[in-house]
């Protein structure tokens, strides 16, 4: 079993898509191994983000992430990590494929509705970012 972390990111949350993307993760196997909302500040989110801190788009994508509340969540599962990449869809939901989240939700690449560890080495950083060990069920 692998856990990886998922954000349902602020454009998704202010659209009240919670329960609709949580569902698809659920109806594909995937368990919420913990949960919570809350609203980062920029400095968290820069920190979240750390890794694409040298990127064009990186004020822009943490202005983002801290323009309001997002949900964010331990998915548990075999292959979570790819399976959760895979209901997400492509970063940009023009690429992304029928039926994946970002494709029917995201407004562009940034806005895209969702976060998911993209590697084990991403989940070990990003789950205990939002979550201590007590919290993890
Ligand atoms: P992910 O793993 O699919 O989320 O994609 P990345 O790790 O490459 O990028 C992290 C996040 O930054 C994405 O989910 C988008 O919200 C945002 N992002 C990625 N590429 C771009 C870009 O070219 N422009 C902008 N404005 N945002 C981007």
């Amino acid at each position: 079993m692998e856990k990886t972390l998922v954000i349902i990111k602020p454009d998704a949350v202010k659209k009240n898509l919670i329960g609709e993307i949580i569902s698809r993760f659920e109806k594909n196997g995937l368990r919420v191994a913990a949960l919570k909302k809350l609203k980062m500040t920029k400095e968290q989110a820069m920190g979240f983000y750390v890794v694409h801190k040298d990127r064009p788009f990186y004020e822009s994508l943490t202005d983002f992430m801290s323009e309001g509340p997002c949900v964010v969540m331990v998915l548990e599962g075999e292959d979570a990590i790819a399976k959760v990449r895979k209901i997400m869809g492509a970063t940009n939901p023009a690429q992304a494929e029928e039926g994946t989240i970002r494709k029917d939700f995201a407004e562009n690449i940034e806005r895209n509705a969702v976060h998911g560890s993209d590697s084990p080495q991403s989940a070990s950083y990003e789950i205990p970012y939002f979550f201590s060990a007590l919290e993890i069920l």
